[in-house]
């Protein structure tokens, strides 16, 4: 007699996933746990900090994830860390200001906010007011949030902290960026 998993019943706890580190797979990792989700009927979204690009993902949304939402929030060009533009700044916030509409609406069942850390690293966005949106997020709602440099403070909160490496990259023997691997 085969025994079926118990049949896991909402509301659950929800969980805060941090994907960090400077080896690539950090974005589309997060795309693959929306995937898993949507697959179970969850209704995904995405903030996207600091990129306004037509990645694929923003265009396989669109046309096949009805259950799946992304919002960017970014210019098509390189944020400089040191001297950001008042652009990328306002960009920045009013990305956080969604995030917060976004997570208090209880539309969502998952919530990732792509390059969030990259975003705090670079000052955009103040770290005390993302750490509050962390700890007062819905129950049951499950928080992903990507970027190198992801803070400490944010590290504790997480219940979940991947560290992706790199160990060697394309990139290093000259292949630039391409589409269906980088975008
Ligand atoms: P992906 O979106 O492919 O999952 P990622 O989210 O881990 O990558 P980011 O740090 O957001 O990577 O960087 C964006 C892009 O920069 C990636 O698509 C990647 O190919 C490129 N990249 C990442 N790491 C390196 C590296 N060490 N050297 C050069 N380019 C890199
Ligand atoms: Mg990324």
């Amino acid at each position: 007699m085969t025994v079926e998993p118990p049949v896991t019943s909402r509301p659950k706890r929800g969980l805060v996933l941090v994907i960090t580190g400077n080896g690539k797979g950090k974005t589309t990792s997060a795309l693959g746990q929306a995937l898993r989700a949507i697959g179970h009927g969850y209704r995904v979204c995405m903030v996207q900090f600091m990129k306004g690009k037509q990645y694929g993902e923003v265009i396989a949304a669109e046309k096949y994830l009805p259950n799946f939402k992304v919002f960017q929030y970014g210019l098509d060009s390189f944020v400089m860390r040191d001297n950001p533009a008042p652009i990328d700044v306002e960009l920045a916030r009013q990305g956080l200001e969604m995030a917060r509409r976004l997570i208090r609406s209880k539309e969502y069942d998952m919530i990732i906010l792509d390059e969030i850390n990259v975003a705090l690293d670079f000052n955009l966005i103040p770290l005390e007011e993302v750490l509050e949106l962390v700890r007062s997020k819905p129950p049951e709602l499950d928080l992903v949030m990507t970027g190198r440099y992801a803070p400490e403070q944010l590290r504790q909160l997480a219940d979940m902290v991947s560290e992706v490496q790199e160990i060697k990259h394309h990139y290093a023997s000259g292949i630039k960026s391409r589409e269906g691997i980088e975008y």
